[in-house]
């Protein structure tokens, strides 16, 4: 049986966000997320809305849950979002975003969405990126592949095999087709892959993903999370 997360109740009082159990009506679609696919069921779902409630989720979350998820937009394709049975944190009322043109440096809360980003750096006349990076030649070429943890730096082509559908029926001939096409790309592919779009079991080909900066990624988790409570993702291990 899964184990229920028990929130005291200081904590309970003074948190200004949401706490969504099983039980809760808003708990069906608080767990969804964009690929309809992932069918997870976290104990609680902690709906922050402010810094010292995220303090006090993760502070919960590390002395009862097996497992703890963060969830910001919800659109990674591999549903790490979402935990089964643990703690999922949920970022997605917290939007606030902040520009500071003269150093053209925006700071974004972890439930912002590209829509409200580019608007608001748009106002201040900065340029953001948009979805599409195929072809991939220009400015992002010209960077030091170390000068940020993204190591993909060479003139070239992004591919992104897109397959969406509503219907379940159609999961299985859905991802077929995309499987098939990426097979037969495969050969003509540098073997590069892009962190954002692995699928859930993609989680052993972090060290190419990362490339030349892994060990020094390997390094700042060290520093920052020795324990490895953010795991639920295509995760680096402090261990290396
Ligand atoms: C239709 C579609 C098109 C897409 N196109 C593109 C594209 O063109 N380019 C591109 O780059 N990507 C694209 N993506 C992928 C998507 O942008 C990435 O997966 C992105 O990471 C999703 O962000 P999110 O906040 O929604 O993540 P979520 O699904 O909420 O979370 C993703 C992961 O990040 C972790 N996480 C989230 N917030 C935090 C936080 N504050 N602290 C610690 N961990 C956190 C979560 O635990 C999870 O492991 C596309 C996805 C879809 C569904």
């Amino acid at each position: 049986m899964k184990r229920a997360i028990v929130v005291p109740d200081e904590v309970r009082e003074s948190f200004t966000g949401e706490l969504i159990d099983p039980a809760d009506p808003a708990y069906e679609q608080a767990r969804r997320v964009h690929n309809g696919l992932v069918d997870k069921r976290p104990a609680l779902i902690a709906r922050c809305r402010t810094v010292p409630d995220v303090v006090d989720a993760l502070t919960v979350g590390r002395e009862q849950a097996a497992e703890i998820s963060v969830r910001g937009g919800g659109h990674n394709v591999a549903g790490k979002a979402v935990t089964e049975g643990g703690l999922m944190i949920d970022l997605s009322l917290m939007r606030g975003i902040r520009v500071d043109p003269r150093h053209q440096t925006v700071w974004a809360q972890g439930g912002s969405t590209w829509k409200e980003f580019n608007r608001a750096a748009a106002c201040h006349g900065l340029a953001t990126t948009g979805l599409s990076i195929m072809p991939y030649l220009g400015a992002v070429t010209r960077v030091d592949p170390t000068a940020t943890a993204f190591p993909h730096r060479s003139p070239g082509y992004s591919l992104l095999i897109v397959s969406q559908w509503q219907d379940p029926a159609e999961t299985e001939a859905n991802i077929g087709w995309a499987a098939e096409t990426f097979e037969a790309l495969r050969p003509y592919m540098s073997g590069r892959r892009y962190v954002n779009n692995l699928s859930a079991d993609d989680g052993r080909m972090v060290r190419d993903i990362w490339g030349i900066n892994y060990e020094r990624l390997v390094r700042i988790k060290r520093r920052y999370d020795p324990d490895n409570v953010f795991r639920l993702n295509h995760n680096i291990n402090p261990a290396g």
